[in-house]
């Protein structure tokens, strides 16, 4: 007998999810990619040792110092405080320590925020190609995902597409800059002409559209750009964070939501995250996270190192004749695929243990995605089998 359940929104989500998972388990990545010579492009994740600053700080946070140290926590007055200071001093934006909820990583900052703001019919628009997961957590949320494409080879943020898509259904938007895995960091005039957009449309609705700001990223910035936050141009945003990008450590999960202070309503509003977070069983992050934050939250891996990588990727790729971004953040490029099955060329590359991600896994057929997470020696070991591949 089947599970009807398995037709609903289970089943929705495993037939979106499943391909990935799949991936994921049986590839010739999931398979080969511990062995010897492998070149891994294929996620974010570090190929090289953890920061030793990191690991020392969860050492001495490791030690209680009294008998609470691993009781139950809501979060913590010491980690809020220091969030909203470096935020304040790196934004100038005079956030509150109280409207700070630490999370578990990105993924639950995005979760707890759909929850927090949407119910069963409202709509929620995301961008595509998209970080694989949104359009499953709006579904799992109780909403109805509705996709805006972003076009190559510019991938610029579609205003008027967006306006175009905004029904009296919408509650929200997610906007992830820099976009994973365009590497787009959308400029301040793009983001204040949506601003514009989504205020009239809220007026219109009679209800604000939220903006969920996707933030994970904001902090792997290339070439010493500014990083706009959408926050800054509209108040009804969300800031979505993650320290999983910044130290290249994502299986250590933490992050953050922080509600700027333009946003309305905000004494209601911040009681309602937390109690979201807590009914949807995200809680909070581990003590022992909150307790290292003080020494972890100013650590950062070596941009200007990864930069190198990414000129010598994007120089190297170009010069073999593949078509590639340059990203302005991000750990990842996006690579046209020379055969349009993005699939076929992906396990071509395979053969030769140089592991990328296939477009077709994250709405984009027909091109590929590296992250230059990979370390300088996957890097230079990689470039002769991208080279043979391109040439038949
Ligand atoms: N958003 C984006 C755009 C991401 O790329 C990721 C991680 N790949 C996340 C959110 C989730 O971050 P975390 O796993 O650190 O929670």
């Amino acid at each position: 007998m089947t599970d009807p359940r398995l037709a609903g929104t289970t089943g929705r989500l495993l037939d979106s999810l499943g391909p990935l998972f799949d991936f994921f388990t049986e590839s010739p990545w999931a398979k080969k990619r511990k062995g010897p010579g492998a070149c891994d492009f294929l996620a974010g994740n570090p190929q090289e040792m953890p920061l030793p600053e990191f690991v020392e700080a969860l050492q001495r946070a490791a030690v209680p110092k009294d008998k609470d140290w691993y009781a139950y926590k809501l979060a913590e007055p010491e980690p809020m405080k220091v969030v909203a200071e470096s935020l304040r001093e790196e934004r100038g934006i005079e956030f509150e320590d109280e409207d700070i909820v630490l999370t578990t990583g990105a993924f639950a900052g995005l979760a707890i925020t759909m929850r927090t703001v949407v119910d069963p019919g409202d709509e929620v628009i995301f961008l595509s190609p998209p970080w694989f997961f949104y359009e499953s957590m709006i579904v799992a949320a109780g909403a109805e995902p509705v996709r805006v494409p972003i076009d190559p080879p510019d991938f610029d943020l579609p205003v008027d597409a967006i306006a175009a898509a905004i029904t009296e259904k919408t509650r929200a938007i997610i906007v992830n800059s820099p976009q994973n895995p365009t590497g787009r960091i959308y400029p301040g005039s793009d983001l204040q002409r949506l601003a514009d957009v989504l205020t009239k449309a809220s007026e219109r609705n009679g209800r604000p559209i939220y903006l969920i700001s996707d933030e994970a990223y904001c902090k792997i910035v290339y070439d010493d750009r500014d990083f706009p936050s959408p926050t800054d141009f509209y108040p009804n945003s969300f800031l979505v964070y993650t320290y999983g990008k910044t130290l290249l450590t994502p299986g250590q999960r933490f992050g953050y939501i922080a509600l700027p202070p333009t946003m309305p309503d905000r004494d209601r509003m911040r009681p309602a995250v937390l109690v979201t977070a807590v009914v949807a069983g995200w809680l909070f992050p581990t003590a022992l996270m909150q307790h290292a934050l003080p020494e972890i939250d100013g650590l950062s891996i070596d941009i200007k190192a990864l930069q190198a990588r990414r000129d010598r990727m994007v120089e190297a790729l170009r010069g073999f004749g593949y078509e590639t971004t340059n990203p302005e953040g991000t750990f990842y490029l996006v690579v046209r695929s020379p055969d349009p099955d993005d699939r076929a060329f992906t396990l071509k590359l395979a053969e030769d243990r140089v592991y990328v991600l296939p477009g077709s896994l994250f709405e984009l057929p027909g091109f590929f995605r590296i992250s230059i997470t990979a370390n300088d020696d996957m890097v230079e070991r990689s470039l002769p089998v991208f080279e043979k591949a391109i040439a038949g």
